[in-house]
């Protein structure tokens, strides 16, 4: 497997501009940057980082394989910041007008919105009054969304079980899960559905014109007519429901939504930001939570659960959003079919969100939060202060100076408000911080965590002193400068990765277009940020932002400060708790109750386990493999070399940017420095020079270009048993620039001093607290890399650099850096010199081909400045983690369940089917039983074709050994698998959508880039289609051998409470290694 252990900050925060522009939810953000193109380099993606979603506001019906990383690619319909004219056209005609009018709907407005080169007409459907934003441009990636204003009143998560349960059958397509049909058998390059505090979305996207009405269909059908409000067993499923296998056993709650929230609830960042939201709006429907409360969610009544949808699921409550290349007047054709079914209803007035009233006094929480019992928890408070900024909605151009006040106090590290928390040594790193505007009024919330008791209130005042600091003294120019021109070069490049830019749009507009304001508005933003720059070169930055920072901040006095305290009891005691409930209503229970309770969970749990009949699956349209090309997408690659240097150049439209990645080889790296890699990359981008302070550094990227950032990258090679191991330095300019962009490259590689041991200390901290972080959130990412880590030596190196490995060595590098700083910051010394050489360093650039013949002198004068060989001889890297079952403990509520084994060591040679397989394997046997009928919140399994390493996950799981037996009963599930020809077509095709999802041009470069590292050719991956293409029934039979090699001699490691790891291990005879982690 292929991992990017990204440790730099700095890419990141180049994408964290504003945050008015990214309304998609944050975790897209921070994911690391290769995914979109480790999936082009022709497999399945274990995602490391899963995404945090759902501990910010917004769940999505599936938490893992979300889209990752906007930070990437270009967007080629966005050719120039300059200032056009916004055209907006006299309301008379247009085309399809006639059309429009008879399919029933009238045009409310039009505009040409230059920023995106899109037509746009917002249409009302005369009868019903829903509203269509009907986007037309050349975008080949066309995204469609239905989004409903759902309010909750309580935190029963009504809004948030229905979004799972709508998709579970509907009129047209009464089977038990459309959704999954469409995971399983289309092109979709965007499917998943998002619950709001106040909204829910439903958005698809598609670059096959077919298959994107194929989606939009399915979608419509799902959520005006749903087959769950007519059948409990769905709201059973994915809400929740007693379980009773024999009435002599204990009665457990099970369900989807659930154990998802359970999970949401293990985690104090998630658990703070829910309390922050509820506290600061304790008199709207923001003063509850809309994914439900653990704690709540068993009162909710299947008769409530119908009438939300009822009241809220409507036409007249439901906003539309069309964007793309495909015809405007089909668009409005499929709609008009479904919402002409309908009369108007009063919906969308009762669904309408009050404005919470701004308090006259702050206010003060405390909370408490599960923690582990190891290590010391007085360290381990939280400190959280929390802003409501108005009452009235903002007008665009003071949001764009919020949000750019925003990056200036905390976009990089070099922004002061960051940089003086972190510097104050009285917290270990910040917790949600930030503008938000998602939301009907606009808050801002800055905090720290792993605080020390005593130091709680300290962090609060240097908060408050900092902030009145900031706006008495203003912030430098060159900072300023630094800002705007990554503000910029951001809104230049809108570069979403692998998410759709349609779908960016869409979540821009509808923050506004839900309250009923403009839904044009948001997305233009090119006069109110010249108006902003000009404000700014007239009246100077102090005059733009310290007034902002009083008015909003300082002088509101819509306050909340929320501490929050560990309680290594708490964790326990809500067991205790539920446990207790559970047995009063056992007690209240007849024995002819109890066995009708026994009966209704067979009964449900042979619904779950029943597939749909051939007939129904039938209904779910598809397409045919004549529709899939042939031929895998090529990326045009030369490979030439500058004094020796092999370069790899890609010549494609970037819109005048260019993406360059140096690599340099991990073969001469000591051992014993592996664990300190990322730290060192991390170190490189935030130390500073002889010359320069980190600061001045950081801002110099931030002047010069788009962003630069370090970090190791692994895997293993097919063959061959040396790993891939090496140093990325990936970095993007504007093509004038690329200089600036090579000079900063080797300032940073060469002149950077490690000389700052208080950082660096920081950076341990930081590091720490992001590791604790991932082991409760992304469990199943720890336990995946710890299987690899007992397996392959790729896997064992990319452990020492970002698993549970990594923690520990955090743990004990604390004390070292204040006993031996020396030692410490000439290892770091070592490592540059081991790593940094002309020889075996490669370079990858992907531009247009004029600016890469212009930018080959920049790279000359770099690739010379570079020492011709490393120091110190090749290494042999040879580590593994011992073979063996292993539980780590941490205090949650719900489990993280892994199995792992090389199907390689049994002999078996890969075939392009192996896609085919194991993702029909996620989406069938382990979705079904590992989710719908154990309740997990995922469950899927993920094949290395590197390494040969195929593994079982799953994520936010109420079970553990009954888990593990399912992944062994994989290979009978194969054996005794019967499908048929559509079946099979539909695997193929899922899996070919997988193989060519979509890419902007720089995630193009980058997959070019993988695949030369890995030795995959293109040849290869010819090969390698027209297996998947020709994949049959004997080659899911014959798989079955190699899946037995998992159950027979696979690894375990399940990252779980301790009570769960206490009951597994005494029923299976201490089965598991325990392990202690938080
Ligand atoms: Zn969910």
């Amino acid at each position: 497997m292929l991992r990017a252990v990204s440790c730099s900050p700095s890419l990141s925060s180049a994408s964290l501009f504003f945050r008015f522009f990214r309304q998609f939810p944050r975790s897209y953000l921070s994911l690391s940057s290769s995914s979109a193109a480790l999936r082009a380099s022709g497999r399945s993606i274990r995602r490391t980082s899963s995404p945090s979603v759902a501990g910010r506001r917004i769940l999505l019906r599936r938490g893992l394989r979300t889209p990752s990383a906007a930070g990437r690619g270009v967007n080629q319909q966005f050719s120039s910041l300059s200032v056009r004219a916004v055209a907006t056209q006299p309301a008379q005609s247009y085309p399809g007008q006639d059309e429009a009018e008879k399919l029933g709907f009238e045009k409310v407005s039009e505009e040409f919105i230059s920023e995106c080169k899109s037509k746009a007409i917002l249409f009302k459907h005369k009868k019903t009054g829903c509203e269509v934003m009907s986007v037309s441009n050349e975008d080949e990636n066309k995204v469609f969304g239905i989004v409903f204003r759902t309010p909750p009143k309580d935190s029963t998560g009504i809004p948030h079980i229905l979004e799972h349960s709508v998709l579970c059958g509907s009129r047209k397509y009464p089977l038990k899960e459309p959704f999954v049909e469409l995971l399983k058998g289309s092109l979709h390059t965007f499917l998943n559905a998002f619950t709001y505090p106040d909204r829910t979305c439903y958005p698809v996207a598609s670059t096959n014109t077919k298959d994107f009405y194929n989606l939009v269909d399915v979608y419509l059908d799902a959520v005006f007519f749903p087959k769950c409000v007519d059948d409990v067993h769905t709201f059973q499923q994915e809400g929740w429901h007693y379980e009773l296998n024999d009435p002599s056993e204990d009665i457990s709650y099970k369900g989807v939504v659930f154990n998802e929230m359970k999970g949401v609830y293990s985690q104090p960042d998630n658990i703070l930001g829910r309390i922050a939201q509820q506290a600061l709006s304790p008199e709207n429907t923001y003063g509850v939570d809309s994914g439900g409360d653990p704690k709540d969610i068993p009162k909710l009544t299947f008769e409530e659960f119908k009438e939300f949808h009822r009241k809220f699921y409507h036409p007249s409550n439901a906003r539309i959003w069309f964007y793309g290349d495909d015809d405007p007047v089909h668009r409005l054709r499929v709609l008009s079919e479904y919402l002409d079914m309908f009369e108007a209803s009063p919906s969308r007035d009762s669904s309408k969100i009050e404005t919470q009233k701004l308090f006259s006094k702050p206010i003060r929480l405390v909370e408490k939060y599960p923690a582990g019992r190891d290590g010391d928890l007085k360290k381990k408070h939280m400190l959280c202060v929390n802003w409501l900024l108005s009452e009235k909605a903002l007008d665009l151009e003071t949001q764009l100076a919020l949000g750019f006040l925003d990056h200036l106090m905390l976009g990089t590290p070099a922004s002061p408000l960051r940089k003086i928390l972190l510097e104050s040594g009285l917290g270990e790193a910040l917790v949600s911080s930030g503008m938000s505007d998602e939301l009907l009024q606009p808050q801002f919330s800055v905090g720290m965590k792993g605080v020390s008791e005593d130091n709680v209130q300290k962090v609060e005042e240097l908060i408050m002193n900092t902030l009145k600091k900031l706006s008495e003294e203003g912030f430098d120019n060159d900072a300023v400068e630094a800002s705007m021109n990554t503000i910029e070069f951001s809104l230049r490049e809108n570069n979403t990765g692998s998410f759709p830019r349609g779908l960016s749009l869409m979540l821009q507009s509808i923050a506004k277009w839900i309250y009923d304001m403009d839904p044009f508005e948001p997305l233009k933003y090119t006069e109110p940020l010249k108006a902003l720059k000009t404000r700014i070169a007239e009246e100077g930055s102090k005059a733009v932002f310290s007034p902002l920072i009083e008015q909003f901040i300082l002088n509101n006095s819509h306050r909340v400060t929320i501490e929050m305290q560990p309680d290594p009891e708490k964790a326990t005691q809500e067991e205790v708790e539920e446990k207790s409930i559970l047995e009063k209503v056992k007690a209240g229970m007849t024995e002819e109750d109890l066995a009708e309770l026994a009966r209704a969970t067979e009964e449900l749990r042979l619904k779950q386990e029943t597939p749909d009949p051939p007939e129904a699956l039938r209904c779910v349209p598809s397409l045919n493999l004549g529709d899939i090309p042939k031929e895998p997408t090529y990326v045009p690659t030369e490979i030439g070399d500058i004094n020796g240097v092999k370069v790899l150049r890609h010549d494609l439209f970037t819109n005048d940017i260019i993406y360059a990645e140096v690599v340099f080889d991990m073969g001469s790296l000591k051992h014993e420095l592996l664990p300190l890699v990322p730290l060192f990359c991390q170190s490189l981008l935030e130390m500073g020079t002889k010359d320069l302070t980190f600061v001045q550094l950081n801002q110099l990227i931030g002047r010069k270009t788009g962003g630069i950032s370090v970090y190791p990258l692994t895997s293993s090679v097919r063959g061959k048993d040396e790993p891939c191991s090496k140093i990325i330095v990936r970095g993007k300019s504007m093509a004038g620039r690329a200089e600036d962009l090579f000079n900063l490259m080797n300032c940073l590689l060469q002149e950077v001093q490690f000389t700052d041991q208080q950082r660096f200390k920081q950076f341990v901290s930081q590091s720490r607290a992001r590791m604790e972080n991932r082991l409760r959130g992304s469990g199943h990412g720890i336990a995946a890399a710890r299987m690899d880590a007992m397996l392959n030596i790729a896997g064992w190196m990319s452990e020492q650099m970002g698993g549970l490995s990594y923690l520990e060595f955090l743990n004990t590098l604390e004390k070292k850096v204040d006993e031996d700083w020396e030692g410490i910051s000439s290892s770091l010394e070592e490592i540059r010199r081991s790593l940094l050489a002309r020889n075996g360093c490669i370079v990858n650039m992907t531009a247009d081909g004029k600016s890469l013949t212009t930018v080959e002198k920049s790279v000359e004068k770099f690739l010379d400045l570079l020492p011709e060989n490393p120091s110190g001889g090749l290494v042999t890297w040879d580590g593994r983690l011992p073979l063996r079952n292993e539980a780590i403990v941490i205090p949650t509520q719900v489990n993280y369940v892994g199995k792992a084994g090389n199907i390689y060591s049994t002999g078996y040679e890969l075939d392009g089917s192996a896609y085919v397989i194991s993702k029909h394997i996620s989406n069938t046997w382990l979705w079904d039983r590992v989710r719908v009928s154990g309740g997990a919140y995922g469950g899927f399994c993920d094949f290395d074709s590197h390494s040969g390493v195929f593994s079982f996950l799953s994520y936010r799981d109420p079970n553990l050994l009954k888990t593990l037996d399912i992944y062994d009963g994989t290979g009978d599930f194969l054996r005794g698998l019967d499908v048929d020809q559509e079946t099979l077509t539909k695997a193929i095709i899922g899996t070919i959508g997988d193989v060519d999802s979509y890419q902007l041009p720089d995630a193009k470069g980058y997959s070019s880039l993988m695949r030369h590292l890995l030795g995959v050719t293109d040849e290869e991956r010819q090969r390698k289609r027209e297996e998947i293409l020709t994949t049959s029934l004997k080659d899911f039979k014959d798989f079955a051998g190699a899946i037995d090699a998992v159950r027979d001699n696979g690894v375990t490691v399940a990252v779980a409470s301790a009570e769960d790891i206490d009951a597994a291990n005494n029923a299976r005879s201490n089965f598991f290694e325990v392990k202690k982690a938080l």
